[in-house]
């Protein structure tokens, strides 16, 4: 194999690996199959990959210099692949990190027509490098895809593909002697048809990225500001649940004024009752002692009316809970107010509040203000309490190797 070649997925073989900078791999673009005269639009196919390698690969960035700019750092390459609705999806490239050109009526730029997921790869302390449930984003992918009318895909070819990607740039950028770091995937749909006019697109790009992607999940305790009275992130009916770039840009303005207050992010309530629904782009928990059976409860959002978000951390850690805490604890998927957390608080009952998610881990609360008060929350010695160190732990175990379990998926690498 070429030096720099990479194992793929197992139905991405076929590697005819050369010493020059592009790999082909079963052929160049998928030619347009035909029935009865009518092309029949291929399918996402990882097996296609072609591979170009960058002819001027950079040098990785030391501690200090990852995060000195506003750019995010990429790794040495991307994935694209083009879709269109006649012949389906082109073949796949893993190619040079760089721009691509749109035209200034696509779609995307005027419609919001725009999905992406965001997962890490994680070196782990066994040497190995490990995505944690990627088939879990593939399919939330799809499912944002069709919220938005962008086209359908085998999410299980798209999981190869970032399996391929992390494969080439992974041993480089999460060098072996380095345990512990991380990279951050983004999967993006656009939907790039040059025609002004509100339709469904023709034609879209699917893109990865591998970058680096700061640490937020550092000790101290997120402080939460309550969502002004006037100013809603996503309603029963409306694509809250779905992982859509329309989501993000209009909470900015909310965000930057709890910034400009002092606080990290926005705790989004929902309707007059002011239900508690996520914390910026994360779920949000909460841990008391119910007032009715004095059972401790670990409390989230429902997943039924699609305000939020079906976070995978979420996901996980609630299936953990339920599988590991037994009788200990009581997971309750719920709609709750902030007054009731208030009560808690007041009545001594609410033992700890937490925000999950990719970027943000487990990271304990430690304020959140609401209408002109601040309710502060124990967060031990800044980690947060007993249940939020348990599930960190448990999920750094699955995530670095610790624990070997199904949901770390490991990257083959060249030994
Ligand atoms: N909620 C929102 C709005 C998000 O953007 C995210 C992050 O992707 C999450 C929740 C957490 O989801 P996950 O655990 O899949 O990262």
């Amino acid at each position: 194999m070429a030096p720099g070649a990479i194992s793929l997925p197992p139905s991405a073989n076929g590697t005819d690996g050369t010493n020059g900078t592009k790999e082909i791999i079963n052929g160049t673009n998928l030619p347009t199959k035909t029935q009865n005269g009518l092309p029949i639009p291929a399918g996402l196919d990882a097996s296609k990959l072609i591979i170009t390698k960058s002819p001027s690969p950079r040098a990785v960035p030391d501690a200090a210099s990852a995060f000195a700019t506003e750019d995010t750092i990429c790794t040495d390459h991307m994935i694209t692949c083009a879709w269109d609705r006649t012949r389906g999806w082109s073949a796949p490239e893993l190619k040079p990190f760089g721009p691509f050109s749109l035209m200034p009526t696509a779609s995307v730029l005027h419609y919001a027509t725009e999905c992406f997921e965001g997962l890490k790869v994680y070196r782990g302390f066994d040497g190995r490098l490990r995505l944690f449930r990627p088939d879990c984003n593939t399919r939330r992918f799809l499912r944002s895809a069709a919220r938005v009318s962008l086209p359908a895909f085998d999410p299980d070819e798209l999981e190869k593909l970032l399996v391929a990607l992390v494969a080439f740039d992974g041993p480089k950028w999460l060098p072996r002697d380095e345990p512990g770091a991380f990279l951050y995937l983004r999967p993006a749909l656009i939907g790039t048809q040059s025609t002004l006019g509100v339709c469904t697109p023709t034609k879209a790009l699917l893109f990865v990225t591998l970058s680096y992607m700061k640490k937020m999940d550092s000790p101290g305790g997120l402080k939460l500001c309550t969502s002004p009275e006037d100013t809603v992130r996503a309603w029963a009916g409306g694509f809250g649940h779905a992982k859509l770039g329309a989501n993000y840009g209009p909470s900015l303005v909310a965000a930057q004024a709890a910034r400009d207050k002092g606080y990290d992010q926005i705790l989004w309530l929902y309707g007059p009752e002011g239900y508690c629904t996520e914390a910026g782009a994360s779920n949000f928990m909460v841990v008391w002692t119910d007032k009715e059976s004095g059972k401790t409860q670990i409390v989230t959002a429902p997943l039924d009316d699609s305000i939020i978000l079906d976070g995978i951390t979420r996901r996980s850690l609630l299936q953990l809970a339920r599988d590991r805490l037994g009788d200990e604890v009581e997971v309750v998927e719920k709609k709750y107010t902030m007054n009731e957390v208030i009560e808690a608080q007041r009545e001594g009952r609410l033992r700890e509040t937490f925000a999950v998610g990719t970027a943000y881990f487990v990271t304990p609360v430690s304020v959140v203000h609401h209408r002109g008060i601040d309710i502060h929350i124990d967060i031990g010695d800044g980690y947060g309490g007993k249940y939020a160190l348990l599930f960190t732990q448990w999920l750094k175990d699955i995530m670095y190797g610790g624990e070997d379990h199904p949901w770390g998926l490991v990257v083959p690498e060249e030994a």
